[in-house]
């Protein structure tokens, strides 16, 4: 028997009409002849509401019980899932991740998938039912606690689960019809990609496209998930949406395949650090154990002994970053004249894994910033990417000027 795995995000689940709709196109698989597990997000913006409600009872919380709240939007659309199917006529229950039992580390908050058991599932699929509808974004701990996977998990959920299940195809559901050149909701120009390798969808997703999760990525890359992201309003015959599979199955490509931005970042300058050996490894190690996810960093050349160094972090962790770096300093281990935090920049990067055999594409994003009298404050670059830090209020334009520098609203 041939299994699918269909996963649908929150806005696929907003209303009881959306999971009507999706548990249609499920039952549609069904009558094709195939056994399918569900992954179902939280309904829409009922994650953002749990989060919330958190962040007001507590400002120090403890990250065992966020994850037990803010997991519980997905336990309400797994049921009600399993209940319309049903309704239909299609064999189907519900699962928790802790029902599986779906192991993942210890790290609260943004755990990671270690096991999932198959046999009980692949039993009662054995036994005539249907559909399992999986409860995407949670798992349990080796200390048996419901732990979480991260903002966007529930692609991670589907992906591993496919890939545990040895499921024919992994399709995700979202609201838009696949992976485009850009967010589509910062260009009408952006432009649908009939394949995407999973490389660039890596770097995309890691440098702030939430169509799919990073970790997402890694995995079907990882053990080779066909893996599809398709509308789940399209019309079905011509709702394809976009194929992330390897490099070699594209023909024919743009050197640069995406453009994607990251709205949240925030840029800190420690100002006139005295310079020495071991000055990085005093600044980042606080700045790791305290948790905080340090991006780009640029150190300047020393004069008479003192340098800048400035580093990118996500805004949320501004905080923590200061209150490290802080008490690094009253410990002695670093010396500096001042910490300034700029909280209003963003992100955006160019990928393609054309960039290997193609000089000059940096210079033309450059190029491209400056006509647009746009200053960039901190650049790094990898193989297949350059990422920039610029003002957010130049976002969309930056965006919109690179998208069209780069030819990307056509087609090769
Ligand atoms: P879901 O709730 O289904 O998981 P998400 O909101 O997490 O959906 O992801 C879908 C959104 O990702 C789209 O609405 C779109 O605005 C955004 N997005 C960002 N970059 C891209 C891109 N390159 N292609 C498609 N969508 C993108
Ligand atoms: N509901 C979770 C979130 O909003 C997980 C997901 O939708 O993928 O982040
Ligand atoms: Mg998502």
């Amino acid at each position: 028997m041939s299994l699918l795995v269909m996963k649908f995000g929150g806005t696929s689940v907003a209303t009881l009409d959306c999971i009507r709709r999706a548990a249609g196109r499920v039952g549609r698989e069904v009558a094709a002849g195939r056994d399918v597990i569900v992954i179902v997000s939280a309904m829409a913006g009922e994650t953002n509401r749990l989060v919330g409600l958190v962040n007001d009872t507590s400002s120090m919380f403890d990250a065992r019980e966020y994850d037990a709240v803010v997991s519980s939007g997905e336990n309400v659309t797994a049921g009600l899932m399993a209940m319309t199917l049903q309704d239909m006529g299609v064999p189907a229950r519900s699962w928790q991740g802790w029902q599986i039992p779906l192991r993942t580390t210890l790290a609260h908050t943004a755990a990671r998938i270690e096991d999932i058991p198959t046999e009980t599932i692949k039993g009662k699929f054995a036994e005539g039912m249907k559909v399992a509808v999986v409860a995407g974004f949670q798992g349990i701990s080796p200390e048996d606690r419901i732990t979480t996977l991260g903002r966007g998990g529930s692609d991670t959920t589907a992906v591993a689960c496919a890939a545990a299940f040895g499921a024919e195809q992994c399709d995700i559901y979202t609201d838009v019809d696949g992976v485009y050149t850009t967010d589509p909701r910062i260009t009408s120009k952006a432009r649908k990609l009939e394949k995407i390798a999973f490389e660039e969808m890596l770097e995309l997703a890691s440098l702030g496209a939430k169509v799919l999760q990073t970790r997402s990525v890694e995995l079907a890359m990882r053990y080779n998930v066909r893996l599809r992201v398709l509308s789940s309003f399209g019309d079905n015959d011509e709702n394809t949406g976009t194929l992330v599979c390897a490099e070699e199955d594209i023909v024919e490509r743009h050197v640069v395949a995406g453009v994607a931005h990251s709205r949240d970042e925030a840029k800190m300058t420690l100002v006139s650090v005295a310079d020495r050996p071991g000055i990085a490894a005093a600044i980042f190690g606080p700045l790791a154990e305290a948790g905080v996810n340090v991006d780009m960093i640029v150190q300047n050349i020393a004069e008479e002994g003192r340098t800048d160094v400035t580093f990118s972090c996500p805004i949320d962790q501004v905080k923590g970053a200061e209150i490290a770096i802080n008490a690094a300093r009253e410990q002695g281990e670093i010396n500096f004249h001042e910490l300034v935090a700029d909280i209003d920049v963003c992100k955006i990067s160019i990928v393609g894994i054309g960039m290997r055999s193609y000089a000059g594409v940096a210079a033309k994003m450059f190029a491209t910033l400056r006509d647009e009298g746009i200053n960039i404050k901190v650049i790094t670059t990898s193989e297949i990417k350059v990422s920039v830090l610029v003002d957010r209020k130049y976002m969309e334009l930056a965006v919109q000027a690179l998208h069209d520098a780069f030819g990307l609203e056509h087609a090769v």
